[in-house]
């Protein structure tokens, strides 16, 4: 039976692991919180204890981090740890679906050629919901056989598995999407609240949103406003989701991006800027959606 080691059980990487388990595949796992590994290993998970540990006898490596120098830490080694690419096998299979800057992808990708391996970077949208559900969005860069290898274990996990292109690719086709999900975001709160501000009920408003041309994903399947969409964080205190830190930080890769390829990014900035503010002000580590609170702050 194939076997996975799966590095960084957060938010995503938890729920990940959990249906490479129930796919029937032997999964090894490791995270530098043990709180977050012992779930895993009571639902038939190898608990590991290091990198070299959790990469021994792996077919693949998925990681889940949280930023590049958690990756490039990881798969390049730093202090005791060798690191992925030098404690591997030779036929491992390397896929990284944290959201990152493409050059550190890149870096990553080009030292595991050094030693023959297949890397992928294959970051992921939809979210802690999709990620239970097995519903996720890959979107991948590397070469063909990566990409050709890594769909057979990233089918597991998610739905829909797109080739964005070579290395990086992957990363810079995540970094699109989530400034324009940013930009979604803000806006879909600016709407709402500037609506019950002028006696609109949130729910009313919502609907007549979904069903015109203001629609759009935050409105149809992760409500800002708590108590409309009862499975949305925001109807949960904005707990657990993706952090407003981690929206920041794929703000900030779109704008460095944009400023390497001189690309306009105003609404981009604008939105940074507002995570930025609403970050700075305690909410580093609450979902992104409670960038609506932001609003009914400054409500006058
Ligand atoms: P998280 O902070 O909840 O999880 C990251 C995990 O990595 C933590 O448990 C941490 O302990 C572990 N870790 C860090 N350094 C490590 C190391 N050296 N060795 C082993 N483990 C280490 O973050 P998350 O929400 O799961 O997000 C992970 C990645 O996925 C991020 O890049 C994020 O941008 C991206 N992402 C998140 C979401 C979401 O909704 N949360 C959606 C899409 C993409």
């Amino acid at each position: 039976m194939e076997t996975i080691a799966f590095i960084g059980l957060g938010n995503m990487g938890a729920p990940m692991a959990s249906n490479l388990l129930a796919a029937g595949l032997n999964v090894q796992v490791f995270d530098l919180l043990d709180s977050l590994t012992k779930p895993l290993g009571q639902a038939g998970a190898k608990v590991c204890h290091s990198i070299e540990d959790v990469v021994a006898g792996a077919d693949s490596v998925v990681t889940m981090l949280p930023a590049g120098e958690h990756v490039k830490r990881v798969y390049l080694g730093e202090g005791d740890s060798k690191g992925v690419i030098h404690s591997v096998g030779k036929s491992t299979l390397l896929i990284d679906s944290s959201t990152i800057d493409p050059e550190s992808a890149r870096l990553v990708a080009d030292e595991a050629a050094q030693r023959g391996l297949d890397f992928a970077d294959a970051p992921v949208s939809g979210g802690v919901a999709g990620a239970a559900a097995g519903t996720l969005t890959f979107i991948v860069g590397g070469s063909e056989r990566a990409f050709k290898r890594a769909e057979q274990v990233l089918g597991h996990m998610g739905k829909n598995i797109f080739h964005a292109g070579d290395s990086g690719c992957g990363q810079m086709g995540k970094i699109c999407n989530n400034l324009m999900l940013g930009i979604l975001m803000s806006g879909t709160c600016e709407a709402l609240n500037l609506g019950i501000a002028n006696g609109l009920d949130p729910n009313v408003l919502s609907n007549i949103m979904l069903q015109s041309s203001g629609r759009n994903w935050a409105l149809e399947l992760y409500n800002p406003c708590p108590g409309v969409m009862p499975n949305a964080p925001a109807s949960n205190q904005y707990q657990p989701g993706f952090m407003t830190k981690l929206m920041l930080k794929d703000l900030g890769l779109g704008l460095e991006a944009a400023a390497q390829s001189q690309s306009p990014v105003p609404m981009g900035a604008l939105a940074r800027n507002l995570y930025a503010f609403h970050s700075m002000h305690g909410n580093q580590e609450v979902d992104f959606s409670s960038l609506f609170e932001f609003y009914r702050a400054q409500q006058g």
